[in-house]
């Protein structure tokens, strides 16, 4: 009798375990054997972002490049057989992120268009909402936590969190996981909004990091790159670019922390898979460390041993800091000048202002 009672409360237990399956899926990580490969691609668009990620069928797209490179995207989508994307997710009302959507708006079936809660009084931003329109979509400014579905992969919604001044920090953030791998996405936030998604306390460590704003050093700050700890950083910038992205000193940080580059500037579209378990990718990492400011000599050679130093110009007149390639240095009269290798920080902490024509 004893026995029988016993078996009968087992049955009961297992009913229940069975029954409550389908919801406990959705917020357990999903086993291997039911994870999609996820391929990320990070499309060349010159200086601006454009994404394509794929998962089990599904795709989405976060960003598109500037006006010019509308029909790239296009034609890049279109090689990858894509007939519709579930999400169109644009990170933030700048050109260099959204002057190609209104291409992809109109060229492709889109389920879901996710913006910024930032708006644009600008031409390019027009041509979006009339984009939009003439499709009879609505874009919507996803919470912070939502999460969404594409395949196997789970994206969760980290930013923004609140209004911003600058449209910049105002951008998207969103993690995608798919079984144990992650990828950050940060647009172009800056420290202001680095520091609110830290404050937020969600979990943003990632093996591949989508470098905020092209690499400037405006972005990734120790903290922020402390709490991502990628193995792999992808860097969206365009050759010789006005801004100098990537800046040296975000550089150096990926150097120091021994993190893979990759970078569309030299090494065109970059595409990375995941199964879940181990990410894989198309070409080797670059490993130029070359910045997108004006070079200077000494930067590779000292970079080896204390990758956040370099070799600055210092004027003790003007107190301005140059590189020692600046043509000012030139001029600079020899009782003025003082050479000095430490960080960007320290030289700024000294009372140097960094030089308006070599920009360090
Ligand atoms: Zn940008
Ligand atoms: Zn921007």
């Amino acid at each position: 009798m004893k026995k029988a009672y016993r078996t009968f409360i087992g049955l009961i237990l297992t009913a229940m375990v069975v029954l409550c399956l389908p919801g406990l899926k959705e917020f357990t990580a999903s086993s291997a054997a039911d994870t999609d490969k996820l391929e990320v691609h990070f499309i060349d668009v010159g200086q601006g972002d454009a994404t394509f990620i794929t998962c089990g069928g599904h795709s989405m797209l976060i960003d598109s490049g500037d006006d010019s490179k509308g029909t790239a995207v296009q034609n890049y989508l279109q090689k990858q057989k894509v007939q519709k994307l579930d999400y169109l997710i644009l990170t933030h009302p700048d050109a260099d992120h959204i002057g190609g959507a209104p291409v992809i708006i109109t060229k492709f079936e889109i389920d879901r268009v996710f913006v910024s809660n930032y708006e644009k009084d600008n031409r390019t931003y027009q041509k979006l909402i009339q984009a939009l329109d003439n499709k009879r979509l609505k874009a919507v400014t996803p919470d912070v936590g939502e999460t969404y579905r594409l395949g196997s992969a789970k994206i969760t919604v980290l930013a923004p969190d609140r209004i911003y001044d600058n449209p910049n920090d105002a951008s998207l953030g969103l993690l995608i996981e798919n079984g144990d791998n992650r990828f950050l996405f940060t647009g172009d936030a800056e420290e202001p909004a680095e520091n609110d998604i830290l404050n937020n306390q969600a979990d943003i460590s990632a093996d591949v990091y989508h470098v905020g704003h092209h690499g400037s050093r405006t972005s990734t700050s120790e903290k922020f790159f402390n709490a991502v700890k990628p193995a792999y950083a992808v860097i969206s910038c365009g050759e010789d670019n006005a801004y100098g992205h990537p800046h040296a000193q975000t550089l150096n940080l990926f150097r120091a922390n021994a993190v893979e580059v990759y970078r569309t500037d030299e090494q065109g579209s970059i595409v990375a898979v995941s199964d879940g378990t181990q990410i894989s990718w198309n070409c080797s990492p670059s490993t130029t460390w070359k910045p997108g400011e004006p070079s200077d000599p000494g930067f590779q050679k000292k970079s080896d041993n204390c990758p956040t130093q370099i070799t600055y110009i210092c004027n003790t007149n003007t107190k301005k800091f140059h590189y020692p390639s600046c043509s000012s240095v030139c001029q600079m009269s020899g009782k003025n000048k003082k050479t000095v290798t430490i960080s960007r920080d320290e030289v700024i902490a000294q009372g140097y202002a960094p030089c308006k024509k070599c920009n360090p």
